[in-house]
């Protein structure tokens, strides 16, 4: 089973596929995560993805496009995988179509007033996961698996805003893009905790995959 991801910054994308990924053995796989490592270890490609990402905008499509179509032809993506951050643009959702087939949309919906307080105040860490400062408690150190948590470099108000007007100009029409081809399921994330979210996701998923 192949799904998109779909929802602004900050709508807890990467939160709900780490939980996916476990309960349903998919693979997952972020774009962010991905520029972000190119950009850690210093590539071609990081070095291209840093200025479009410091700026909240997104990186080049054709670059973008082939990192995940190359990144769809590995083994581990046979038995199904999660897209989280991609497509993000009318562009890249058609390419995709061109080289992969989607089962379903999941569409996490959230209030855009919540969304600069949950990025700017997102803390991660580099196994991946997530969490708000105001649960934290003054904790530095991941629950998981105990390394130290940081703030990514694109999450400071600025370029949030950035992030979110390239979201509503450009990914947000994807919602209708994946209406039409009767794969869009929408799920409510609002001040409930991500375990609600979880919740309603998996019954989509499930009530999914009973149809098939
Ligand atoms: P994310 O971790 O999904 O919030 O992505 C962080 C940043 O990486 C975005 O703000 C974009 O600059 C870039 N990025 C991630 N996915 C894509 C994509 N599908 N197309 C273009 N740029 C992307």
């Amino acid at each position: 089973m192949n799904i998109v991801l779909l929802g602004a910054p900050g709508a807890g994308k990467g939160t709900q596929a780490s939980k996916l990924e476990q309960k349903y053995n998919l693979l997952h796989i972020s774009t962010g995560d991905i520029f972000r490592a190119n950009i850690k270890g210093g590539t071609p490609i990081g070095k291209l993805a840093k200025s479009y990402i410091d700026a909240g905008q997104l990186v080049p499509d054709e670059v973008t496009c082939d990192i995940v179509k190359d990144r769809l032809t590995w083994q581990d993506a046979a038995n199904g995988y999660m897209l989280d951050g991609f497509p993000r643009n009318l562009f890249q959702a058609e390419k995709l179509d061109e080289f992969a087939h989607i089962d379903l949309c999941v569409n996490i919906s959230v209030e855009f007033s919540l969304l600069m307080d949950r990025i700017c105040g997102r803390r991660v860490c580099s196994c991946g996961e997530s969490y708000h400062i105001s649960t934290l408690g003054g904790r530095t150190t991941c629950a998981k698996c105990g390394q130290p948590l940081y703030q990514r470099a694109d999450d400071n108000p600025e370029t949030v805003q950035a992030r979110l007007n390239t979201y509503n100009t450009q990914t947000a029409p994807l919602i209708d893009y994946y209406k039409k081809q009767g794969k869009l399921v929408t799920v409510v994330s609002g001040e409930g905790s991500p375990d609600e979210v979880f919740v309603q996701i998996c019954k989509e998923i499930d009530n999914f995959k009973a149809q098939q």
